[in-house]
């Protein structure tokens, strides 16, 4: 048993909080996998836990946490999760080499960066917010289609 499984099946509200704040940044695929194979345990051993939060209910990370384990196979990349939740830091996922940043512009309100995927190079319009707490809002940068992808519906 993984110590982010063990964290979740706890009732620990502290520990699951935890796990699903490391679950959520994770990219460790042996163990997204282990969790998804116990997914139905996680969610019992989760659903009558009272997880609090102040400014944040600890509920949305865990039920991110739990969303990830179960559709990131279906990612077309890690960075797809960028943009679904405010809580990922330019500067911190430059750290974990997961996004490269482009451009910072922080003399203005709100501060905006622009970043890259490190795996696969899209890019991102990032807008920096503070409520309580700072937050990050990512949206995908448009970029040109090639021409033969927008020939046909599939
Ligand atoms: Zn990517």
């Amino acid at each position: 048993m993984t110590d982010t499984l063990d964290d979740l099946l706890s009732a620990d509200p502290h520990r699951i909080w935890q796990a699903s704040w490391e679950i959520i940044t994770t990219r460790d695929i042996v163990l997204l996998e282990d969790l998804r194979a116990a997914l139905p345990t996680i969610r019992r051993a989760t659903a009558d836990v009272e997880l609090g939060g102040m400014i944040r209910p600890n509920r949305d990370a865990l039920d991110h946490a739990l969303r990830k384990v179960r559709d990131y196979r279906s990612w077309r990349c890690w960075c797809d999760d960028y943009p679904r939740l405010l809580a990922f830091s330019p500067d911190r996922e430059e750290e974990r080499g997961h996004a490269r940043v482009l451009r910072r512009d922080l003399s203005g309100w709100p501060a905006t960066y622009e970043c890259a995927c490190a795996v696969c190079g899209r890019r991102f319009g990032v807008e920096e917010g503070e409520h309580h707490a700072l937050w990050w809002r990512w949206r995908a940068s448009r970029t040109p289609r090639p021409a033969s992808s927008s020939s046909g519906r599939p």
